[in-house]
């Protein structure tokens, strides 16, 4: 980090940690270091620090749990934004249910709501149980699978400009899709969410039913970032498959590079061994990608993001 780019936090209320690991901060647990991690301790400090950073033409970058997020070896410039102080981690639950029923800050671990709205009995978000996610980055990439999606019970969504202006949005304005939100600035700040009232005991045993079915579908207790590619649109007869069947279908579970490997259990599922490193898993990715475009003629989307220096992000739409 350069002496310029130190100026920019000395009399904020932010912690900063220059030269930062990454890698230990993703679930991959692997990847290179940040120019500087920096934990803003309250909305206005993160607000300057967001405008600041665009006046001069540093990278701004925002850091949720990293469970969906490969961070390559050489690490990436400017700045990285995690939003775990407890201003960030705020939430409020109305136990009655209702639009806007729930409103939680970026930095409100999801597996934690989820605990807090089933045992306040509030349905709606159980079918997430299980994706380890910061609410901040749950709705910017859509998180859900067989259950539904985190946009289906957004009601609303605090975003930052550029310019560190907050603006709230309706969920209709966000343009959610299949694992993407169209965010109108670099960070987002709260999201709320209808959910219904219901009985705790009923909506608890849903998640656990829900958490039983991820575990014995998905290898949980490995390093990995969940599903690394998106499941590609129906093809032309109509026929959907996803992304994990083309792969074994390609006969590709257990193939590795270096130290990273396709899951035996779910083929969507890289997972990493000890010694693994960014670029064994970029290079597995691409290796699945083509032996399945060359078995079935699809060509898969990664849905992991990837974050590199000096070429922004890969794996998500830049609306803002
Ligand atoms: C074991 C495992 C199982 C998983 N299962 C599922 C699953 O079933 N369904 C599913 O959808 N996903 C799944 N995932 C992937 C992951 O859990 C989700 O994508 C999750 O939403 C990522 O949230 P995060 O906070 O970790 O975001 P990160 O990985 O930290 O970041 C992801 C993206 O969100 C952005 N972001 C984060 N916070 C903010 C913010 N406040 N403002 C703006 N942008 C932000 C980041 O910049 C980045 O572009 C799984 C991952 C693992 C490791």
């Amino acid at each position: 980090m350069t002496a310029g780019a130190s100026r920019l936090f000395a009399d904020l209320e932010v912690d900063v940690e220059p030269d930062a690991a990454l890698g230990p901060r993703t679930w991959f647990g692997v990847g290179g270091r940040a120019d500087a991690l920096v934990r803003p301790r309250s909305i206005d400090a993160l607000q300057t620090l967001v405008g600041r950073c665009h006046r001069d033409g540093i990278e701004l970058r925002v850091l949720g749990e990293g469970a969906n997020l490969l961070v390559e070896d050489e690490g990436v410039g400017g700045v990285v934004v995690r939003l775990d102080h407890p201003a960030f981690r705020e939430r409020q639950i109305e136990g009655r249910g209702g639009a806007d029923s729930v409103r939680a800050h970026a930095g409100v671990e999801l597996p934690r709501l989820i605990l807090e709205t089933s045992r306040a009995g509030l349905a709606g978000l159980e079918g997430l149980a299980g994706i380890p996610a910061s609410i901040g980055g749950a709705v910017k990439m859509n998180a859900g699978g067989a259950f539904g999606a985190i946009g289906d019970r957004l009601h609303a969504a605090a975003v930052l400009d550029r310019r560190g202006e907050v603006s709230v949005y309706a969920a209709a304005d966000l343009k959610l899709g299949y694992r993407r939100a169209s965010l109108p600035g670099p960070v987002l700040l709260w999201a709320s969410f209808s959910l219904e009232s219901d009985d705790p005991m009923r909506v608890q045993e849903r998640v656990r039913e829900v958490f039983a079915y991820k575990r014995s579908t998905q290898p949980l207790s490995d390093h990995s970032a969940g599903c690394m590619f998106k499941n590609p649109p129906p093809d032309s007869s109509g026929e959907k498959r996803s992304a994990g069947q083309l792969i074994d279908q390609a006969g590709l579970k257990g193939l590795a590079v270096g130290a990273a490997s396709v899951s035996r259990q779910h083929a969507n599922f890289v997972t990493v061994a000890p010694g693994a490193t960014a670029a064994d898993i970029v290079a597995l990715a691409d290796l699945v990608s083509d032996r399945v475009f060359d078995h079935a003629g699809v060509r898969l989307e990664r849905e992991v993001v990837v974050w590199g220096r000096g070429r922004g992000e890969e794996g998500v739409r830049h609306d803002a």
